[in-house]
């Protein structure tokens, strides 16, 4: 067989919400290929990818372009939307929610939803929406985060998800489906609504790089999300970098630096043993920017780890030399059970982002979001059961 092929073959077995075949997450040239039976003329294959990304149909039944006998007929050959569902929401005080999703095998995939964004810069290269609209909602825009693995390989010490350990990689369809699932959740549209998406929930992306560029095409183009309002972090994965940098279509690039020098990072990301800060930072020097494009430097501060002022310092100067637009989002460090790492006070956190700012540098403060309902960064750990800590009981559901 062909990797074409394999493929394909991979496609065809995957079982979709009900053990049907699948639609969701495939394209033009894949849903030809796999309604090839049905030979159907192009602008029926068109009526469907519009069908299944624009009007986000969750059965075929809802297929109004296509005459009744069609959708009734490709049903009863055992093809199904298979559109991701939300099996669990957990709703925070402030407005965040946390899903689980269901991914093809039984396992479930996070994914979180942050009415207004995040409180970080927000320069998406796109225009601001109107303030206040739309009302009732109660939001005027919003920000997917969504996940590319289920659990980490790359064990940052501070992460949650990182305790899972790496469990599987989302297919396109499943990483895709997120957003999806949460935008007919929010009643938002994309054409409408300013969405923003981070790649920032559960995962490696840049381990998962396929899938994932797979993921962000269809997103881009059937789904209508401009990729200038989505970023992708990584923790320095340097092959997956240098990829993206050759990608025609990509989504902006956010880098986890979260230490001030290599000594550091390695003793809170040991994935530095493999790529240190300026391998990483030589290969971002590749990705060519848009115009007004900056690459985003997160930091975790972390009490007493890398939040000092001599950190701040050191940052500035490591901005300074790696030589592109860029700018730095703080993130004050947010608690998980029997992770050993404190939260920095919040004059901890002003005086490092003043540090920055006096020496030039853009610096913005994240503000933590769905803390408690565990859906804040790093916190993705697939968290249901109170057994996991006498905190977690209280844990909102709904
Ligand atoms: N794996 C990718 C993307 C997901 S993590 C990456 O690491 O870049 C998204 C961001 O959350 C990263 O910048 C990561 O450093 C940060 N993060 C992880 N655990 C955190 C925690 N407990 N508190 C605050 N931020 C955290
Ligand atoms: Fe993985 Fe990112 Fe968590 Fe590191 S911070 S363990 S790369 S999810």
């Amino acid at each position: 067989m062909t990797t074409g092929e394999k493929l394909l073959a991979s496609i065809l077995d995957a079982p979709g919400a009900s053990g049907g075949r699948r639609l969701f997450g495939l394209l033009n040239q894949e849903l030809t290929v796999v309604l090839g039976e049905f030979s159907l003329p192009p602008y029926r294959i068109r009526q469907l990818e519009s069908a299944l990304y624009r009007q986000r149909v969750t059965g075929l039944e809802a297929v109004s372009a296509w005459p009744k006998d069609l959708r009734e007929k490709v049903a009863a050959a055992g093809f199904e939307v298979g559109q991701p569902r939300i099996v669990e929401t957990f709703r925070s005080v402030d407005g965040t929610e946390r899903y689980l999703i269901a991914g093809d095998d039984g396992q479930t995939v996070e994914t979180v939803w942050m009415p207004e964004g995040d409180g970080g810069d927000d320069d998406d290269l796109s225009e601001p929406g109107p303030s206040g609209y739309p009302g009732q909602r109660g939001w005027s825009r919003g920000t997917i985060c969504v996940s590319s693995q289920i659990g980490c390989a790359v064990n940052c010490q501070f992460c949650l998800t990182a305790r899972l350990g790496i469990i599987r990689n989302l297919s396109v369809g499943e990483i895709a489906g997120q957003v999806a699932a949460v935008l007919n959740r929010q009643q938002a549209e994309p054409g409408r609504d300013r969405i923003n998406l981070v790649f920032m929930g559960m995962g490696e992306p840049f381990l998962n790089y396929d899938a994932f560029m797979g993921a962000v095409r269809l997103l881009a183009g059937a789904m209508g999300i401009p990729e200038s309002r989505m970023t992708v972090s990584t923790s320095g994965i340097v092959p997956g970098i240098l990829r993206f940098a050759e990608e025609p279509v990509r989504p902006r690039l956010a880098i986890s630096l979260n230490a001030s020098n290599d000594a550091v990072r390695e003793t809170i990301m040991p994935i530095t043993r493999k790529w240190n800060i300026a391998e990483v930072i030589d290969a971002v020097r590749k990705v060519p920017l848009r115009a007004r494009e900056r690459v985003t430097f997160e930091y975790v501060l972390l009490g007493g780890v890398n939040d000092r002022i001599g950190h701040a310092d050191e940052v500035v100067r490591l901005v300074r030399r790696a030589n592109f637009p860029a700018k730095v989002n703080l993130i004050a460090w947010n608690p998980g059970p029997d992770v050993p790492f404190t939260t920095p006070g919040e004059e901890d956190v002003a005086r490092f982002q003043q540090r920055l700012r006096q020496q030039g540098i853009p610096a913005f403060v994240r503000r933590p979001r769905g803390r408690d309902i565990y859906a804040a960064c790093g916190q993705l750990r697939k968290t249901v059961a109170p057994a996991a800590g006498p905190d977690l009981a209280a844990i909102r559901k709904i």
